[in-house]
């Protein structure tokens, strides 16, 4: 049965939810409209890095971890490093995106979040009802992020590469990153047939994100994904 009724709903609450709220919620256009966004998670951890570029200044500035301006790009036997403005090289906590939406979201008066999950999405001429752990809402429109296609796994036509990533943020008792300079592609390792390369964003001489990244047909064991020994030692 329909309970609520709302003119847009918005389903999860994560880079594009987060983003279209706020600019519905900005934008005089909606200012006498309600907004449901709904999100089946109640806390939010600090799940991914975000990194972009971007031309100038921008909306996230006030957010973020470090920027850059000279990116590095390393072969077996070439470094190239380039300056890149006007534009950066950008990163964000997940955290800091997250934290920062939900607080302008807190005082919007069109836009309503609720942590439910959903569990179905019905469309029929006139609204839309989508049915969560909680309740069923009825919109007049429905913007979806839940990313449910069919495995790419399942198609003959073209071959598939999975892109394995695994990173560690580190901490050094010395020196060890040109802190101004962000290695994008860093080949000079070991291929073994395939693609692979580091990827470092320092954030000062001595801490920063290493990760580690190649692509292959099947995914890897977790446990091949991690470092055996614990403690790394720096020459
Ligand atoms: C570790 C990591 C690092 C990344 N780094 C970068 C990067 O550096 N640069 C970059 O451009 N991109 C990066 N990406 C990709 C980027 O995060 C995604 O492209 C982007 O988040 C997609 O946005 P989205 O809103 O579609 O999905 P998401 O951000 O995944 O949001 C979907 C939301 O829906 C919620 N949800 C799921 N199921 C339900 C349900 N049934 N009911 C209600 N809510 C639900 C989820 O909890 C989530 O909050 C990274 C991704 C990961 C995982």
């Amino acid at each position: 049965m329909v309970q609520d009724k709302f003119d847009y709903i918005i389903i999860g609450a994560g880079a594009a939810g987060l983003m279209l709220a706020t600019a519905m919620d900005q934008d005089p256009f909606f200012a006498s409209n309600r907004i449901l966004l709904l999100e089946k998670q109640t806390t939010r951890s600090n799940d991914r890095t975000w990194s972009y570029w971007e031309k100038g200044s921008g909306p996230y500035d006030s957010l973020l971890t470090r920027q850059w301006e000279e990116i590095k790009f390393k072969g077996v036997n070439q470094v190239l490093i380039k300056n890149i403005q006007p534009y950066s090289y950008k990163t964000l906590r997940g955290q800091d995106f997250y934290s920062f939406h939900y607080q302008n979201l807190e005082e919007s008066n069109i836009v309503t979040l609720r942590h439910e999950a959903v569990l179905s999405i019905e469309e029929s001429e006139n609204f839309v009802a989508v049915r969560t752990t909680a309740q069923t809402y009825s919109g007049s429109y429905v913007f979806n992020s839940l990313f449910t296609p069919p495995s790419p796994k399942e198609q003959k036509k073209y071959p598939l590469i999975q892109q394995h990533f695994v990173g560690w943020f580190i901490r050094a008792d010395k020196p060890i990153f040109q802190e101004n300079v962000a290695t994008f592609m860093d080949f000079s390792l070991p291929q073994k047939s395939n693609t692979r390369f580091m990827y470092v964003l320092p954030f000062s001489e001595n801490e920063g994100l290493v990760e580690y990244t190649l692509f292959s047909k099947d995914l890897l064991e977790v446990s091949e994904k991690f470092l055996k020994k614990k403690k790394v030692v720096f020459p």
